[in-house]
């Protein structure tokens, strides 16, 4: 009888103390779920010259259409799947989608740029997911592009996939920049061509004399490196003026467009490379 007791008694206080960590499961399993059952979708978010306005390539960003909250964002279920091994059959289905996309793209006659698509440090936890997506972008180096986090390249293994990645000729960008302290070192030996200024320093740049001059030496920066910059989070025309100003090669931000699905972008595109002069 004791010992009955005691089962029970210890069955009810995991459960209790193990709540979070039921859902935490639960959650995983639903994201599972999605990732294989068609729930996920790619939005789209243009990015300009800053300089003349004309659109260039495209950021591919995941959605959750979940079947009870609507339109999860990304900032909800990718840490989750960074924790639980399944970022590497999600990014598998990001690099697939957004190659389809751009055939889709090309055969209705849009000349939409190249994809951008977002990498995380966590990939490496599954090793054949890992070895596909790599191969993929390398494939089809012609159509995507990767963006890695600052606070990503703290790790060695990403550094070495970056490498490889750039070695084998798929462009890189240097995502969220100025957040995750990457030291200086690793960034003079990182054969990535792009730096996309973090929008915490972008959103304010025409008020927070800070945040001006960060930016200002970030475009230095780029300048010395060879590499281009893209300010990120743009959402009045006066920033988008000093960007200019400051001579920032490429913008993205809701002053433009938020991302879009795959075909309302396809008719902003053709409405603004028509309305702005070609540069
Ligand atoms: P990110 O790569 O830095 O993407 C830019 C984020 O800033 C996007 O948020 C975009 O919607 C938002 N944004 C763009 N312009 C503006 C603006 O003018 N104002 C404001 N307030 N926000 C702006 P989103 O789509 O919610 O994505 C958040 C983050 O989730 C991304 O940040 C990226 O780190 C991650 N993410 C998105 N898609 C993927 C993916 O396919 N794989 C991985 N590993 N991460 C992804
Ligand atoms: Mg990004
Ligand atoms: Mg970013
Ligand atoms: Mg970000």
């Amino acid at each position: 009888y004791r010992a009955k007791t005691g089962r029970i008694g210890h069955a009810v206080y995991d459960a209790a103390l193990d709540s979070a960590q039921m859902l935490r499961l639960s959650m995983i399993g639903e994201l599972r779920t999605a990732i294989s059952g068609g729930q996920l979708r790619l939005h789209y978010q243009p990015v300009l010259s800053a300089q003349t306005g004309r659109p260039r390539h495209v950021e591919a960003l995941v959605r959750w259409q979940h079947p009870e909250h609507g339109l999860v964002p990304p900032d909800r279920f990718i840490p989750l799947a960074e924790q639980s091994q399944l970022i590497g059959s999600l990014t598998l289905w990001v690099v697939n989608e957004a190659v389809r996309q751009s055939r889709a793209w090309a055969l209705d006659g849009v000349g939409v740029g190249r994809i951008a698509v977002n990498l995380s440090a966590h990939c490496s936890q599954d090793s054949r997911a890992d070895e596909a997506i790599r191969r993929r972008l390398v494939q089809h180096r012609d159509v995507l592009t990767v963006e890695i986090t600052e606070s990503a390249l703290a790790s060695e293994e990403t550094r070495a996939t970056l490498r490889e990645l750039t070695a084998a000729g798929v462009s890189c960008a240097i995502d969220d920049f100025g957040t995750g302290y990457a030291s200086l070192a690793h960034l003079r030996e990182l054969p990535a061509d792009q730096l996309k200024i973090d929008r915490t320093f972008v959103q304010h740049l025409d008020t927070q004399p800070r945040d001006e001059a960060i930016v200002r030496s970030v475009v230095d920066l780029a300048r010395a490196l060879d590499m281009g910059v893209v300010a990120e989070g743009v959402e009045t025309l006066a920033t988008a003026d000093r960007l200019r100003d400051m001579g920032v090669g490429l913008a993205q931000g809701y002053l433009w467009s938020r991302p879009l699905p795959g075909d309302e972008l396809a008719v902003w595109w053709v409405r603004q490379a028509g309305g702005v002069r070609p540069g």
